[in-house]
């Protein structure tokens, strides 16, 4: 059975093609800058790629063109549209209304809306893509997956803001946790690569990319997270503050700071691009480190050093812990960063072999033997993850 996995935002649509349940790749692909100059569709089939540079002037448009791509007679991978039997949108938001994916209809669609709010800059465009692929399959199953469907199990405990509870009741502020596709993935395959069954593992979960977040996992189930309302919160970021005193916020407005200038301040200039004033990648940041910049070394310090405080927490929360899970670029390729964040964490059962881990590539266990608890690093597959749950919701 032929899938397709679509994540919108708002000028690009990302694309795969799954064949089912085998998750093979035959196609993906990009649309970019849709409604500027210079869009494109950027392809790969069969291992070969291809760029279609031409005017795009919405999603429609762009999904058209990545329907005609994938039918091509000159090096289409399938016939005709009908062969994809099912598609899988990546939702950001879905509130407090979903505990995991679900069939897209009008009402999921309200709900989806609804909630746009808390991710402007995510739901609309979600919205856009679904509506795109409706239009070009009106008969083909739609399937949401929701980043924050994951997290839908952590308790209120952990979920509420100490601030008035009618603002939870009035405006829904409280936590729901981003990555969630990711963190379940991850958690999922750490069970089975410790020989568990999924629902009897406890593990932290580091999702580290340009957006980083950890989960806290009981028994398979997520109770805490590191992102909140936003993926503002947490750990720190390529360019995201992660965890600040909020007064600083009220600080800096009685400085003549406006709700926009901090709102920029927070998600675009802070982070480890802030921290080193240079760059918000950790490759480049690393590069810098080992030439002398003290600046590019501190940014990677407090990076790791906050991760650890969330482990540390979290082995608190769980009480029993399993195993850590690394995922996300930074997780899966720096095995300096991994190692400076399980650094003398002995005392709570984590110990790195430094072989294993400066050797990991892929999957791996990165762990002494002595460790009690397990180090794995695990690639994420948020793709695959999605084909997944719309080719099992779209079995009759
Ligand atoms: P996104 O959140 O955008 O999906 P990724 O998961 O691709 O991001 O992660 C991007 C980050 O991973 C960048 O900071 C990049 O420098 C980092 N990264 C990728 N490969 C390596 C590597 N070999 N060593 C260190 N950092 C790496």
């Amino acid at each position: 059975m032929i899938v397709l996995v679509v994540n919108c935002g708002s000028s690009s649509i990302k694309y795969q093609l799954f064949e089912m349940p085998e998750r093979r790749v035959i196609a993906k692909g990009l649309v970019e800058r849709i409604g500027n100059e210079g869009s494109a569709l950027v392809y790969e089939h069969d291992g070969k790629k291809s760029t279609l540079e031409q005017p795009i002037p919405d999603h429609d448009a762009g999904v058209e063109l990545i329907l005609q791509a994938l039918v091509s007679p000159n090096d289409g991978v399938i016939k005709d549209i009908d062969e994809i039997k099912a598609v899988g949108h990546r939702v950001v938001h879905g509130g407090e209304a979903f505990t995991g994916s679900v069939l897209i209809n009008d009402e999921v669609i309200a709900s989806i809306e609804k909630v746009a709010d808390l991710a402007p800059l995510h739901n609309p465009p979600n919205l856009t893509g679904i509506r795109a692929t409706q239009h070009a399959m009106p008969n083909v199953p739609q399937i949401a997956c929701f980043d924050t469907a994951f997290h839908n199990t952590i308790p209120q405990v952990a979920y509420m803001y100490a601030l008035p509870y009618e603002l939870y009741e009035k405006f829904g502020i409280r936590r729901y946790g981003f990555h969630g596709t990711s963190h379940r993935w991850v958690a999922r395959r750490a069970a089975e690569m410790l020989g568990k069954d999924k629902y009897d593992i406890n593990c932290i979960t580091c999702h580290l990319g340009n957006g980083s977040s950890i989960a806290a996992v009981r028994d398979g189930k997520s109770v805490d997270t590191s992102m909140g309302l936003t993926p503002l919160e947490g750990v720190v970021m390529g360019t995201r503050s992660g965890d600040i005193d909020p007064a600083i916020l009220f600080y800096l407005a009685d400085k003549g700071y406006s709700v926009a200038d901090l709102n920029k301040l927070c998600n675009k200039q802070s982070g480890v691009l802030g921290l080193s004033g240079s760059s918000n990648d950790m490759r480049t940041l690393g590069e810098k480190a080992k030439a002398g910049d003290d600046r590019a070394q501190l940014a990677l310090d407090v990076f790791a050093y906050r991760i650890k405080k969330y482990i540390g927490t979290y082995t608190a929360v769980l009480g029993k812990l399993d195993a850590v899970v690394f995922t996300g670029g930074i997780g899966e390729n720096a095995a300096d960063i991994r190692a400076a964040i399980c650094g003398n964490l002995d005392q709570i059962g984590i110990e790195l072999d430094t072989a294993l881990n400066n050797g990991a590539s892929g999957e791996a266990t990165v762990s002494s033997g002595n460790s009690r608890v397990a180090v794995l690093v695990i690639p994420t597959n948020e793709e695959a993850a999605i084909a997944v749950d719309t080719y099992q919701m779209s079995q009759p």
